[in-house]
């Protein structure tokens, strides 16, 4: 008789498994856009799951262009950018994006995931070093990974620990790579110091904008502008990345930097090459929301306001609000089961925020994860006080 396991059944196994330890991972079927204000199994929901930061995502305006670009352009841009899929609507938006974020130059990828696994890959390989922060997002730690770089994952925010790693390094090439606001923790990594360090340490620094793009700085325009390093003179080392799936309500991503960088991933990023272009119609879509995040200052503030009435709400909580100023407001519960019961408690009393946790943060740090948006209302906010308040009784 056949003693194996089979694949399948192994596979089982490990899912129930999973599933014993509040780890497995489901997914809800949406029968509308995932938005601020929701129905959910007929129910109205306020959601505070979504990357949607500046309430972008349905604009009016960015579906009236993504629909008279497919008329245009048609839907599918056919080939890969090298090939013949590159339309005027991806050139006309790599300089949008360029100037926006005050970088010389821009390149489109199709998403974060790809942009960063594309740059880390090009720049550095065996024999070359990569350090990069412990809270790093997933796309990152896999770029590091797949590059064959010697990886140092450096505590987060451990400065010291980094300089001491780059100085004794004698690899060739050097990348330094961060997200810019940490996308489960909601701080801003000390850009003007890894900058200065990588400058000491003749490093290349790749920042990941991700959840700053469109939301710091006074403009929007990420955070190049919140620390005031746009068009710095240490730039040339400086690869800017951030998406345009978050904040700027779209899809795709894009890296910014210096000509001769972005030459370089046209040649060398093996995600930008070898795969078809975006559809011309998102790249129109997102030179509107670049309008939108420039011109509608109140979305920005009013999320200033939204993240001061939160955690002013929270004082005197049971549960601890993490350190941040920015739309990723997480809330540290600590282990699975807890932070399941609570999302599941909220989501039952109409109000939908997520528990994140251990693989994508560490163990025993099981979260919620709030996120605000400009298309919440003060009153949402209160009413997510009000229920936490009520839960905690
Ligand atoms: C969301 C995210 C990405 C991935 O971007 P996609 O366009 O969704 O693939 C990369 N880095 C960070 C920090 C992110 O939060």
């Amino acid at each position: 008789m056949d003693k194996r396991v089979g694949l399948i059944d192994m596979l089982a196994a490990e899912l129930a498994e999973l599933e014993a330890q509040g780890l497995k991972r489901r997914r809800r079927t949406l029968e509308m856009p995932s938005r601020a204000h929701m129905m959910l199994d007929g129910h109205p929901v306020i959601s505070f799951c979504n990357n949607d930061y500046l309430g972008l995502a349905g604009h009016t305006d960015l579906i009236h262009a993504s629909r008279d670009a497919a008329v245009e352009a048609g839907v599918g841009a056919g080939s890969a950018h090298l090939v013949a899929g590159h339309h005027r609507l991806h050139a006309q938006l790599e300089k949008e994006l360029a100037d926006f974020v005050g970088m010389q130059d821009a390149l489109l990828f199709s998403t974060g995931y790809m942009a960063n696994i594309g740059a880390v890959t090009a720049l550095v390989g065996r024999g070359d070093a990569v350090f990069g922060d412990k809270l790093n997002h997933a796309s990152l730690v896999d770029a590091c990974l797949l590059s064959r770089a010697e990886l140092t994952r450096y505590p987060h925010g451990d400065l010291d620990f980094l300089e001491a790693k780059l100085k004794v390094s004698t690899a060739r090439r050097k990348l330094v790579a961060t997200d810019a606001v940490f996308s489960m923790d909601g701080d801003i990594a000390p850009l003007p110091e890894l900058l200065a360090l990588c400058e000491r340490y003749d490093a290349w620094l790749l920042v990941d904008d991700a959840h700053g793009f469109g939301v710091l700085g006074e403009h929007g325009r990420g955070v190049l502008e919140h620390f005031a390093t746009r068009h710095s003179p240490l730039a040339t080392r400086l690869i800017y990345m951030a998406t345009l799936g978050k904040a700027a309500g779209v899809f795709g991503a894009f890296v910014a930097g210096h000509p001769t960088l972005i030459e370089w991933l046209v040649n060398k990023a093996r995600t930008y090459v070898y795969t078809t272009a975006t559809p011309p119609m998102l790249a129109a879509a997102v030179s509107t929301s670049l309008k939108l995040i420039a011109a509608d200052d109140w979305r920005r503030i009013r999320l200033k306001e939204l993240i001061a009435q939160l955690r002013e709400g929270m004082a005197g909580q049971p549960w601890t609000l993490m350190e941040s100023n920015t739309p990723i407001q997480p809330l540290v519960v600590g282990d699975n089961a807890t932070a399941l019961r609570l999302a599941e408690a909220l989501r039952e009393r109409g109000v939908m925020v997520p528990a994140i946790r251990p693989p994508t943060v560490p163990q025993g740090t099981a979260r919620l994860r709030i996120s605000l948006s400009a298309a919440h209302a003060a009153a949402d906010v209160e009413r997510l006080l009000a229920t936490l308040r009520d839960l905690a009784g």
